[in-house]
């Protein structure tokens, strides 16, 4: 009989071999596979009810908001359709979501049509994720300076 460390290492090499030899699509499909079901547990289980998912380490020790403080009460509006609430949560996470949806459509498109060749983009040009950077610090700052409405988690 395997044990339960053997089953995972297995899972992991057969994941590994679909998604670099078998199929060009098996990147996309897995990725997408995941999300769907992340989204689909948020869409369920309500993040703002205590005792299913974790606390925000950083909020927890300093009170304040980080980043990525409402992401989930974002992505689980978002499921029920009610975007305000969504954008209150976390302008940045609602923000983001077109663009992952059409990066992920491209990478799945670069995949259809070039079986043989390279399905990863090209990396975004340094001054880009430089401005993407700075503005996921000020967006961490500003949340936290009491009188700027609307970039607060919409708790505490
Ligand atoms: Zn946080």
């Amino acid at each position: 009989m395997r044990s339960t460390a053997d089953s995972g290492v297995g899972i992991s090499q057969r994941l590994t071999k679909v998604a670099s030899h078998q199929s060009p699509m098996a990147g996309p499909i897995i990725v997408a596979a995941g999300a769907l079901a992340i989204v689909s547990c948020l869409a369920v289980r309500d993040p703002s009810a205590p005792g299913f998912y974790p606390t925000c380490v950083f909020k927890a020790l300093t009170g304040w908001d980080c980043p990525g403080c409402g992401s989930l009460r974002a992505l689980h509006d978002l499921t029920h359709g009610d975007l305000r609430d969504g954008l209150d949560h976390n302008v940045l996470v609602v923000l983001a979501v077109p663009f992952l949806i059409w990066s992920w459509f491209s990478w799945a498109k670069r995949s259809w049509g070039n079986p043989g060749q390279a399905r990863v983009g090209k990396p975004a040009p340094a001054g880009v994720i430089y401005a993407l950077l700075g503005v996921v610090v000020a967006f961490w700052i500003l949340r936290n300076i009491a009188g700027v409405p609307f970039l607060g988690s919409g708790i505490g």
